[in-house]
């Protein structure tokens, strides 16, 4: 068998079509959309996803704030700068890069967010909207998913979804989702701990592996037809791959995300629409 591929970056020209057409429509109004970044330090890898939003920012006619801090600044004033900007009305949503340096408290970061610009849908009150099922930004790598799912007409309704990993930024929200009123999979979460993780794995109709090991799920992961959704991004000698060995595991699968080209196209556009959904939420004049 080979794989249909699962192009994340068709998905999401299409999502970001339509961001676009939303900024202009809020633009006819007056109204400007901005998105401001916070990336502290000098991780390479956080520099270039910083510099992928801002281009996909740009693609959408979304202003872009680009915050850098030393990789030594206080937790204070990473706070103040947060601060300034949930007050700073040019400003829709905020994205601060994960992880921070080591001696920052991410988590102290993300509650000063405002939870209206939490555009990555981070916040504990917009994590426990999504856990209450109610409306709220939700995560951008998890829709992002859920939404590649629905465009090329993959079925959740009573299957059986694996999602590999279990992190508050991809693994734990996507399996809400997934097992949430709609998508209605029945889920089972793996992790570090999981035992047997191949009999696990195989046993999925939708295998979703977010761990960051580069080709750590092969082909005898997975079931054959099944559909796999690969979030890692591992930078390699032989550059950026999977968590999932794409040529063996595409004899075997139904349907595969590449990367790059799947997941990670549409953690941006996602991230773009929950930014342009943040602005015509604002009240007036912010
Ligand atoms: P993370 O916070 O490090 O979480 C990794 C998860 O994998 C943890 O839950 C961990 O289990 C689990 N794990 C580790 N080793 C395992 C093993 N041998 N077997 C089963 N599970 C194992 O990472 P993350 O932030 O979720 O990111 C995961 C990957 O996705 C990374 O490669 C990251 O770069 C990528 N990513 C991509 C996008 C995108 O847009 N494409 C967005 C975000 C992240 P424990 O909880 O037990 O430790």
């Amino acid at each position: 068998m080979t794989a249909l591929v699962l192009s994340g970056r068709e998905v999401a020209t299409l999502v970001e079509r339509d961001v676009a057409d939303r900024v202009r429509g809020l633009g006819a109004r007056g109204k400007t959309v901005g998105l401001a970044t916070v990336l502290v330090g000098d991780d390479s890898a956080s520099h270039l996803y910083v510099r992928n939003k801002h281009r996909g920012a740009e693609r959408v006619g979304v202003l872009s704030f680009d915050h850098r801090l030393p990789r030594d600044a206080s937790q204070e004033s990473v706070e103040q700068l947060i601060g300034a900007l949930n007050a700073d009305p040019r400003v829709d949503g905020i994205i601060v890069q994960l992880p921070l340096p080591d001696g920052l408290d991410g988590n102290r970061v993300v509650e000063a967010l405002l939870p209206a610009k939490d555009v990555d849908g981070l916040h504990p009150c917009n994590l426990g909207l999504l856990v209450l099922d109610r409306a709220g930004p939700r995560p951008a790598t998890p829709s992002g998913i859920m939404r590649i799912l629905d465009h090329y007409g993959i079925e959740t309704e009573g299957k059986l979804a694996v999602v590999v990993g279990r992190s508050f930024l991809v693994g734990r929200p996507l399996a809400i989702m997934l097992g949430g009123r709609g998508a209605d999979a029945t889920v089972v979460q793996a992790h570090s701990r999981t035992r047997d993780l191949r009999e696990v794995t195989r046993r999925a109709d939708i295998l979703v592996v977010a761990v960051g090991r580069p080709a750590m799920v092969g082909s005898g992961h997975v079931r054959p037809g099944a559909v796999v959704i690969d979030v890692g991004i591992n930078q390699t000698r032989a550059g950026i791959v999977g968590d999932v060995d794409f040529e063996a595991v595409s004899e075997v699968a139904g349907a595969i995300t590449p990367v790059p080209g799947g997941v990670g196209p549409m953690t941006i556009a996602s991230l773009l629409e929950n930014t342009v959904a943040a602005a015509e939420r604002a009240p007036e004049g912010r």
